[in-house]
C-alpha cells in the first residue's frame, strides 16, 4: 500500500540537485521531507483552499470587478463555483485516487502481483494568465496538492489586483513551507524558469508556451501547456436559431470575449450568415441591453496594450459590421460586435481574437468548413450546431481539437469529468477533476514477484541459459 496511508518514515537525506535557488530548494527539502506525502496533509491543504473560496469571496469578487470588471455572477460561476467543485471532488476521491491500483496479470506473470503508483513529482511550479486569475492557478494547485506535491503558483502580473490578492491570502490559509505564491511578470518568470522543477504547468499564449517549454527541456521537466488559438464554429442548416444566437452571444461575450475557449469565429452556409447576425444582435440587446457600456454584467478589456490590440483588428477589418464597433479607451470598452461577409484573408482571421468581436464567415458547406479547419492550427475546442447525424460523424472523424462540443459553447469547461486541455498548437496535457491529479502524478510501475519455487518452476525456466530449442520454442 501506498506510503501515505502507513506511519510517516523518517525523513529522505538527499543532495540538492543542482539548478536550484534558494526558494525551490527550501521547497523541494520540504518536498523530501515527506511533508507532503500524508493524505491528512493533502486533505488539510484542500480544505483551506475551499475554506478561501468561501470566507474571501466578496474580496476575490472586488479583484475581479477591478481587473476586469467581471460581474459577480460570472466571478462566481466561472472562478468561484467551478474552482469548489473541483476542489470537492478531489477531496472526497483522494482515498481511492492516491491507492495503489492493481494491473491485470499475463501469462508471464501469473504468480506476481502487478500495481500503479500514484507518486508526486515534487516541486511545481504554475504560471497562470489573467482572464480567469483565480481558477487559472488555484485548479491546478488544488491538483498539485492532491497528488503531493509543493507548488510554487506564479499569477499573471496582468490582472493586479488578483494577483496581489491571490500573494496575500494563500499564506495565510495554506502551508508556507510548501506552497508559495511568487509575483511579477516577464522577467521574473523567465529567472523562474532558470530554476529546476519537477513539473511545470503553464497557462497563456502559445508564444510563450515554446519558452516556457525550452526552458524545461534544459532540465528534462515534463510540462502541461494550456495555450490558445482561434476556436472555430459550425452552423449548419435546420437549427433553430434563436436559441444557437443566445449560446453563441454567452460564450463570446462573456468576461467582454477573453476565454480561451470563446468561440473565435462563425462559419455558416451564405443564406444563415444574415439571419444570425441579426439574431445575435439581438440576443445582444436583451443580454446588455441597447447600450452594453452602461451594463453591470458586460466586462472590459484587460490592458490598454490588450484594448489597442483589438481596435487594431477592428480598423484593419474590411468586413461589413451588423451590430456595435463602440469603443472608449479611457474605459477599456469595446461594444459587442458582429461582423458579417468576413473573408479568410481579412484581418479578424489571422490571429485570436481574446476580445468580444464575431465574426461570421460564410462557407459553402460542412465540407468547406472541415477543410478550412484543417488548414489552421489545432484548436482548444470546436462548436458544431447541427443537428445531422453525417455533420457530427464528420466533425468527430474528419477533425482534432482539444474538445469537440455540438450544439453548445464554452460550457465544457465546467464539466470536471470531462478533460481540459488543448492538441498541437493550442497546448499538450490535461486537467479538470481527476485529469489534473493524473497530471501531477508520476504513474510508477510496480512489480512485486513471487519468490516461490513454483514460479521458479513455471514462469521462470525459460529465461536463464544455457538456452535450446525447447527455450526458444517458447
Ligand atoms: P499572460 O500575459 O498573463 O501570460 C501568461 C503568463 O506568462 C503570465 O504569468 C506572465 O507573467 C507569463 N509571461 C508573459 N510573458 C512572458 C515571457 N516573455 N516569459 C516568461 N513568462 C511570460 O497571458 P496571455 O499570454 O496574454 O494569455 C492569453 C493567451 O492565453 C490566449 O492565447 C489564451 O487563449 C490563452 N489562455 C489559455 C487558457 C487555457 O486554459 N488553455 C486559459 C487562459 C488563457
Amino acid at each position: 500500500r501506498e506510503a501515505t496511508s502507513q506511519p510517516p518514515l523518517p525523513p529522505i537525506q538527499s543532495e540538492q540537485p543542482p539548478h536550484r535557488t534558494a526558494a525551490t530548494t527550501k521547497t523541494l527539502s520540504t518536498f523530501l521531507s515527506g511533508q507532503t506525502r500524508p493524505l491528512s496533509w493533502r486533505r488539510k491543504q484542500l480544505e483551506a483552499l475551499y475554506a478561501l473560496l468561501t470566507d474571501q469571496e466578496d474580496r476575490i469578487a472586488e479583484a475581479l470587478w477591478q481587473d476586469l470588471r467581471k460581474c459577480r455572477q460570472e466571478a462566481a460561476a466561472a472562478e468561484l463555483l467551478i474552482l469548489k467543485a473541483d476542489i470537492a471532488k478531489l477531496n472526497r476521491d483522494l482515498p481511492q485516487l492516491t491507492d495503489i491500483h492493481k494491473v491485470k496479470k499475463t501469462f508471464i506473470s501469473m504468480m506476481d502481483n502487478l500495481g500503479l503508483q500514484q507518486q508526486p513529482y515534487g516541486v511545481a511550479l504554475i504560471i497562470g494568465a489573467w482572464n480567469y486569475p483565480f481558477q487559472l492557478t488555484l485548479m491546478p494547485l488544488a491538483g498539485a496538492i492532491a497528488a503531493g506535491n509543493c507548488a510554487l503558483v506564479k499569477p499573471s502580473e496582468i490582472a493586479s489586483a488578483s494577483a496581489a490578492l491571490l500573494a496575500e491570502l494563500v499564506p495565510k490559509y495554506l502551508d508556507q513551507s510548501c506552497i508559495r505564491v511568487v509575483c511579477g511578470g516577464a522577467k521574473e518568470t523567465q529567472e523562474l524558469l532558470e530554476q529546476r522543477f519537477d513539473y511545470i504547468f503553464y497557462t497563456g499564449s502559445s508564444r510563450v508556451g515554446r519558452l516556457v517549454m525550452a526552458a524545461a527541456s534544459k532540465h528534462l521537466t515534463p510540462v502541461t501547456l494550456e495555450l490558445g488559438g482561434k476556436s472555430p464554429v459550425y452552423v449548419s442548416e435546420g437549427v433553430d436559431l434563436g436559441q444557437v444566437s443566445k449560446r453563441l452571444a454567452w460564450g463570446k461575450f462573456l468576461n467582454a470575449g477573453q476565454t480561451c475557449i470563446a468561440p473565435d469565429y462563425v462559419m455558416c452556409p451564405p443564406e444563415l450568415a444574415q439571419p444570425l447576425a441579426d439574431a445575435v444582435a439581438a440576443q445582444i440587446a436583451e443580454f446588455y441591453g441597447q447600450d452594453p457600456k452602461a451594463s453591470p454584467d458586460y466586462g472590459r478589456i484587460v490592458s490598454d496594450r490588450m484594448f489597442d490590440r483589438i481596435v487594431g483588428l477592428m480598423q484593419a477589418s474590411k468586413a461589413d459590421r451588423a451590430t456595435g464597433g463602440d469603443t472608449d479607451r479611457d474605459a477599456r470598452y469595446i461594444a459587442p460586435t458582429v461582423y458579417t461577409n468576413v473573408r479568410a484573408d481579412d484581418a479578424l482571421m489571422r490571429e485570436e481574437i481574446f476580445g468580444p468581436l464575431m465574426p461570421i464567415m460564410p462557407v459553402s458547406g460542412v465540407e468547406e468548413a472541415v477543410y478550412f479547419i484543417n488548414k489552421c492550427e489545432k484548436p482548444l475546442a470546436i462548436y458544431v450546431f447541427t443537428h445531422d447525424g453525417s455533420v457530427k460523424r464528420r466533425f468527430e472523424e474528419q477533425t482534432s481539437s482539444g474538445a469537440l462540443v455540438f450544439n453548445d459553447v464554452v460550457i465544457h469547461a465546467g464539466m470536471e469529468t470531462l478533460p481540459f486541455g488543448g492538441v498541437g498548437h493550442s497546448g499538450m496535457g490535461k486537467y479538470h477533476g481527476r485529469f489534473t491529479f493524473d497530471t501531477f502524478s508520476h504513474q510508477r510501475a510496480l512489480l512485486y514477484k513471487s519468490s516461490s519455487a513454483t514460479s521458479e518452476m513455471v514462469n521462470n525456466k525459460f529465461r536463464y541459459p544455457p538456452y535450446n530449442d525447447s527455450k526458444l520454442a517458447w
